[in-house]
């Protein structure tokens, strides 16, 4: 069952073809802008010399800082008159990036997340709980249309206030949720609060999780709290936001639209393509936007595409979870450590909670990881005995994944900062680091 069958199982040759279609009218788009207008005439874009799809590797990447030097308009290509909404992506330093949208634009992405929201058995008949920030965030809106537009009952819910989440959900029946995983399990202990059980109490069927890196584990764990399956939703806001790449009912890779987006996988040195099924920097170029065309921008997200066809019949090539961005890999005593490294260890163990923190801190001179990390039973920290012995199982498994070993602290549940947007569970507090 498919959303658009025609486009959603189109054989390779085909999508190909359209791809390459699409991508001579985007470059025609772009060079009307400021920015890719000035690429045209230095000759670095030549739209007409592009003849098949992998083409694209002649043209010259887009990163965040080209978009940062030219806001707010430099990467518009329509009259200012056509555009009918903004989104901002979140960013802390300096000028945000700003994406406009015109009619088609945004007809053109809510039909994809309507296609994801399909694609893992979402129906009109379905009522559909968007917990996240509306706004400038892309989560919001984005997938308000998305559900919208399936013919879902999208209840506009907004983030936080879990108390009135579960009255809306138990009000109207929901039986949809979006949000990201990271806030599912703070919404779980709020239910066992209210002596609630989100498996028997309510209607829920299904998750879709995204906008946050998390592991595998983490995966099982939502759907174990919650009795129901939980798909990864991928996107950002340069790309629209949500509905670039998602899962299928198969929970295999998320389908990437190659209809909507050109995406290569590249060495994060050499920018060359890295061997099929290799992991590297994603960088995508849109295919169906009018307002702001982006050509190979740099998403800084890691992942590989997965080799071989999905059962399910669509032709898309699949992403794997996103295992962090280039710029979260922090680099302690020599060694290279991703956060998301960590998270799989702590998650597989049992008796530790849904969230803990990574502190990179410098003590007597050396640098050390600090991991704060949540129990998962309240009371259990009466027991010392088991207390030493959790923390230095902790200690083992984590070191003997990163090979540094860090200083492992236990705290109770729900001791740790809950932000009302994404986790932050990184913080590097190093001598002479920006504090983040
Ligand atoms: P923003 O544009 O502010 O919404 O942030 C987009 C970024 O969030 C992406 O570039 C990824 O780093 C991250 N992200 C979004 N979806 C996922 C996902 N499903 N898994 C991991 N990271 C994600
Ligand atoms: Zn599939």
């Amino acid at each position: 069952m498919y959303w658009e069958p025609e486009l959603e199982t189109m054989p390779r040759q085909a999508l190909e073809a359209l791809q390459l279609k699409r991508l001579k009218q985007t470059l025609r788009r772009a060079v009307k802008s400021p920015y890719y207008g000035g690429l045209r005439r230095e000759g670095k874009i030549t739209p007409a010399a592009i003849k098949t799809v992998s083409d694209v590797r002649s043209l010259p990447m887009t990163t965040k800082e080209d978009m940062r030097s030219h806001f707010p308009y430099g990467f518009l290509c329509v009259d200012r008159q056509q555009t009918i909404r903004l989104h901002c992506s979140s960013g802390t330093t300096g000028n945000p990036t700003v994406i406009f949208h015109t009619q088609h634009d945004l007809q053109s992405w809510a039909n994809l997340v309507a296609r994801c929201l399909f694609a893992v058995g979402a129906r009109d008949t379905d009522v559909f709980q968007n917990i996240c920030g509306y706004g400038l965030f892309t989560g919001g809106l984005g997938f308000q249309c998305g559900g919208e537009r399936l013919g879902a009952l999208t209840v506009p819910a907004g983030a936080g206030n879990s108390r009135r989440q579960i009255k809306l959900m138990q009000d109207f029946g929901t039986t949809v949720i979006h949000t990201i995983p990271s806030y599912l399990t703070r919404l779980h202990a709020v239910f066992g609060e209210l002596g609630l059980d989100p498996i028997k109490d309510t209607r829920l069927r299904l998750l879709v999780i995204g906008a946050e890196p998390h592991t595998e584990e983490t995966r099982q764990r939502i759907q174990q709290l919650f009795g129901v399956k939980a798909f990864n939703s991928y996107g950002l806001t340069e790309m629209n936001g949500p509905g670039v790449a998602f899962e299928c009912e198969h929970q295999n890779g998320m389908h990437l639209w190659e209809d909507a987006y050109i995406a290569e996988i590249v060495d994060t040195d050499t920018l060359d393509p890295v061997p099929e099924g290799e992991v590297g920097e994603l960088i995508l170029t849109t295919l169906d936007r009018h307002a702001m065309p982006l050509v190979r921008y740099r998403t800084r997200d890691l992942t590989r595409f997965i080799p071989g066809q999905c059962p399910c019949g669509r032709t898309h090539r699949r992403i794997d979870r996103v295992v962090g961005r280039s710029d979260d890999m922090f680099i302690i005593r020599g060694c290279n450590v991703f956060p998301m490294q960590i998270e799989g260890v702590l998650m597989r163990i049992p008796e530790v909670g849904h969230d803990y923190l990574i502190s990179l801190v410098t003590e007597n001179g050396v640098d050390e990881i600090v991991l704060d990390v949540e129990l998962r039973v309240q009371g259990f920290s009466d027991d010392f005995a088991g207390l030493e012995k959790l923390a230095r199982r902790i200690t083992h498994e984590v070191r003997d994944e990163i090979l540094v070993t860090p200083k492992v602290r236990l705290v109770e549940p729900g001791a740790l900062p809950k932000p009302e947007g994404k986790a932050i569970r990184f913080k590097d507090l190093r001598e002479g680091r920006c504090l983040q």
